[in-house]
């Protein structure tokens, strides 16, 4: 059932309002920031034969036309990888598709249409994609506490310029310290926020790129913002060799033939590369302060919830 009155009174409230202009002063801000650093944006791709496999590797979403099947692209990883084969600083304003559990309706960060601004950099480490990452967010919270106070004092936000570099802790430190609730617990007792380092093989994707000394450990980072407002972004070096893509796809279990198209580019030559995912809408949750997700973007779609 589609509850109109609930949205009617979300749509006229002065919240949506003030966080929908903060968010599109977010975006101007960030393509800002990336051009300034030479990055050209690319426009999003919506359908494709290929896409990330996530930790679900079953097709949701799955579009057939002139007997071609697309899918939904639940994130523009592999898009971003091949467009550097023509520009080699790409950025993207991503929708992306991902069919959460119901059970993740009230988490107050997940939505199952959101979009990233996704950012790919070639022949570029970790580090100077994570110094990257946290120039952009610097910039924005500068920006927005420079043009959005009155947005800001609404919402009772005293938001700090995050101080560089930003703190960083292991993957296993943080299981260590925290438990499995690592990211969550992290979140609340940081006033900063924090990088999550070299995440283990198994919990990620196949294109987050291995250490080639350290097996079953991947270069790749997660941040976390303060207060408990959770992951903010995910990324890390890429895999790009051919056989190493392979051998990847196959540890978890992927027929190769779903990811037939991508490997016949690695095949042919992908370059080393660095990136990351910035989800928006958290961005926006947590530059507003707001504990609902929905309250952050027009059209918000709650996961078992009928969205417009
Ligand atoms: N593809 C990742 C995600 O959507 C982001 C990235 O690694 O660039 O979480
Ligand atoms: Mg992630």
């Amino acid at each position: 059932m589609f509850k109109i009155d609930e949205y009617l009174s979300l749509l006229r409230s002065e919240k949506l309002k003030r966080a929908v202009r903060i968010q599109s002063e977010i975006i101007h801000h960030s393509r800002n920031f990336l051009k300034q650093k030479g990055f050209i944006e690319i426009l999003p791709v919506i359908i494709s034969p290929i896409t990330d496999p996530l930790t679900d590797y079953r097709i949701r979403g799955e579009i057939e036309c002139y007997g071609f099947k697309y899918q939904i692209t639940k994130s523009m990883i592999f898009h971003k990888q091949i467009s550097l084969l023509s520009v080699p600083r790409i950025f993207s304003f991503s929708p992306n598709v991902r069919i959460e559990p119901a059970s993740r309706e009230r988490s107050g960060r997940h939505l199952i249409e959101f979009v990233q601004l996704d950012i790919e950099m070639k022949e570029a480490g970790r580090d100077e994609i994570m110094q990257l990452g946290e120039g952009l967010l610097a910039h924005i919270v500068e920006n927005i506490k420079a043009n959005c106070e009155p947005d800001l004092e609404f919402f009772h936000r005293d938001l700090k310029i995050p101080e560089q570099p930003f703190k960083k802790i292991s993957y296993q430190e943080a299981l260590r310290r925290y438990g499995t609730d690592y990211e969550i617990e992290l979140s609340k007792r940081a006033a900063e926020p924090i990088w999550i380092l070299d995440f283990p093989i198994e919990g990620r994707e196949f294109y987050d790129r291995e250490y080639s000394d350290q097996s079953g450990i991947l270069v790749d980072m997660d941040l976390i913002y303060p207060e408990g407002y959770g992951e903010a972004l995910s990324g890390g070096e890429r895999e790009y060799q051919y056989e190493k893509i392979k051998k990847r796809i196959e540890m978890k279990e992927i027929g190769l033939k779903a990811y037939e198209i991508y490997l016949k580019f690695a095949e042919k030559g992908l370059f080393p590369s660095a990136g990351f995912g910035i989800g928006i809408e958290r961005l926006t949750r947590y530059i507003c302060g707001l504990s609902h997700i929905e309250e952050t973007r027009m059209f918000a779609k709650l996961p078992g919830v009928l969205g417009l």
